[in-house]
């Protein structure tokens, strides 16, 4: 293993022991990749993160052939679809979060209800149709799903989000998941007003200038 393979490696191990902190994530639920090298490397399959170390992390070609004992996840074509599908990707978090697989499991888009909606690329976040997991089916639902979108639904399982780099997707994960918890928190009261077409297009047009240099990546967090 090269020593960048090994520090994307590293930061790849992170970002999911991170996910589990930030309670995206609990057991062997979900799975992360980051692009390199022609492909790309993804967490190994049905193992948590806290049994893994760099070296178990996979690294499979656009064919989906891999080397090694560990077998890639088994949502590896919903990585390898996005990547091939979506140039400015570089990095893809799976979670089952718990505001998001709630709203996933009404199989609803999650409509313009704040303006925050934009930041994942549109006036609204969609529910991807079900499909069993691991399944070439999933992975065409997603990427009809995303898009013009970062992030989606996947009925009755759970989410996806798509970043520039690890950290990046990591943080709007974050962020789409206390999206999540707002729209269900809202519904609690009421139908939410929603914003308008011309409202979500200002918005929209705002983001496109908005944030470019405070971003700040969030640190991947250890798990203790
Ligand atoms: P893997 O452990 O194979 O990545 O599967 C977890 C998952 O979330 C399947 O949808
Ligand atoms: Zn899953």
């Amino acid at each position: 293993m090269s020593a960048n393979e090994n520090e994307l490696a590293e930061e790849l191990l992170a970002v999911v022991c991170a996910m589990q902190e930030y309670r995206l994530n609990v057991g062997t639920s979900g799975n992360a990749s980051a692009r390199y090298d022609g492909g790309f490397l993804v967490t190994p399959s049905g193992v948590p993160p806290e049994c893994c170390c760099s070296a178990n992390m996979v690294k499979m070609a656009m064919d989906g052939a891999y080397a090694g004992e560990a077998a890639p996840s088994s949502e590896w074509r919903i990585h390898r679809d996005i990547y091939k599908h979506f140039p400015e990707t570089g990095a893809v978090i799976h979670a089952h979060s718990p505001f998001a697989t709630a709203l996933a499991c009404q199989r609803t888009d999650i409509p313009p209800f704040h303006y925050m909606i934009a930041t994942f690329g549109g006036e609204s976040v969609r529910c991807a149709a079900y499909a069993t997991f691991g399944t070439e089916a999933l992975s065409k639902n997603v990427l009809a799903a995303l898009a013009g979108r970062s992030a989606c639904l996947l009925a009755n399982h759970g989410m996806v989000v798509t970043g520039r780099n690890l950290a990046h997707a990591l943080a709007c994960a974050v962020e789409f998941e206390t999206l999540c918890e707002q729209y269900w928190r809202t519904c609690l009261l009421g139908a939410p007003v929603l914003l308008t077409e011309k409202e979500m297009a200002d918005a929209l047009e705002h983001f496109r200038h908005y944030g470019a240099q405070a971003f700040r990546p969030l640190a991947p967090q250890p798990v203790l």
